[in-house]
């Protein structure tokens, strides 16, 4: 069985249930927590951490001396992420 636990809001307590339903449904239960900017199940459960593994997240850059500007990144993108400010 998976049961996943997610909102796109910070601080509605996803953390304060997934960690309760993963210690009260016993010791053969796997919690991921899969917040991208500060996961932090781990400071309530205490787990024996076996191994770590670095991970990295690339964070496009714009090359401010070829920008013209155009704004074509700002209406392609699908999640409006982009806003192009100025000239
Ligand atoms: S506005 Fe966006 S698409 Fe246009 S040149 Fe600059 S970075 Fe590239």
């Amino acid at each position: 069985m998976i049961i996943s636990v997610a909102s796109g809001k910070g601080g509605t307590g996803k953390t304060t249930i997934a960690t309760n339903l993963a210690v009260s449904l016993g010791a053969n239960v796997q919690l991921l927590d899969c917040d991208v900017e500060e996961p932090n199940a781990h400071l309530f459960i205490h787990p024996v951490v076996e191994s770590v593994k670095t991970i990295t997240t690339p964070v496009p850059e714009v090359d401010m001396g070829k920008c013209t500007f155009c704004r074509k990144c700002n209406e392609i993108c699908q999640f409006k992420a982009i806003a192009v400010i100025g000239e």
